[in-house]
Formats: C-alpha cells, structure tokens, sequence
C-alpha cells in the first residue's frame, strides 16, 4: 500500500493485524521538503518515455536485445514513423494495426506516464 494508505490504517495490516513494514516511497515522503508532484517555477516540461525496445520486448515477453524486437521495432518505425512518433504522437489505431493485441493500450500507459507493464495490462 501507499503511505498514505498505511497512515490511514495506523500502520497496522489490516489482514493480520501486525505492524506494517515501511518501504522507500515512505521513507521518500518523509525526506521530501515538497509536495509529490511538485514543479519549481519556469521548469521545463518533459515527458518521461520508455525506449521502444524495451516497451516491445514487454510485449513480447521477451529481452529487449532480442531479435524478435529488433524486427518487430524496424516494422513499427518502417510502417509508422521514427520511434519518438511511434511513442509520442501516432494515433493508437495506426500502432494496433502495426502491433499485438496488447500494444495500444501498452502504448496509451506509457503515453500518460503511468510506467505499468504488459503483465498488469
Ligand atoms: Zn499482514
């Protein structure tokens, strides 16, 4: 759980009853001098992407070094465009079409930063 969740139970398990081991997110929150999220005034914008590669091998189920993604990536770039394009802006139908079944939605967690993987897709 969250330490939020945890504080919010009084960090005690509520399936057995014992105190909750802390983790590094909350050892995180309890250093951080500033809220999750925070952006100091005049920060450039980014955008936090995972390289193709390794985002097919996810899909794939297989090492990012592998062959199987080194061709299933040339298909992408060759069919839709240069690997920022294929990440960042073409439409989720033309990366389907192009992909496995679980691509686009794979495609759209990466897109809103949330970082998942296949296995939780
Ligand atoms: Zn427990």
């Amino acid at each position: 759980m969250t330490p939020d969740e945890a504080a919010a139970c009084d960090k005690i398990c509520p399936r057995c009853g014992k105190p909750l081991t802390g983790g590094v997110l909350g050892r995180v929150a309890a250093l951080a001098d500033r809220p999750a999220g925070f952006r100091p005034q005049g920060a450039k914008p980014f955008a936090s992407l995972v390289p193709l590669v390794e985002v097919v091998g996810e899909v794939l189920g297989v090492g990012a070094g592998s062959k199987r993604v080194s061709s299933a990536c040339q298909q992408l770039v060759s069919r839709i465009g240069p690997e920022l394009t294929v990440l960042q802006d073409a439409p989720l139908e033309d990366v389907g079409r192009e992909g496995p079944r679980c691509w686009p939605r794979l495609c759209a967690a990466c897109r809103a930063g949330r970082g998942e993987t296949a296995s939780r897709l």
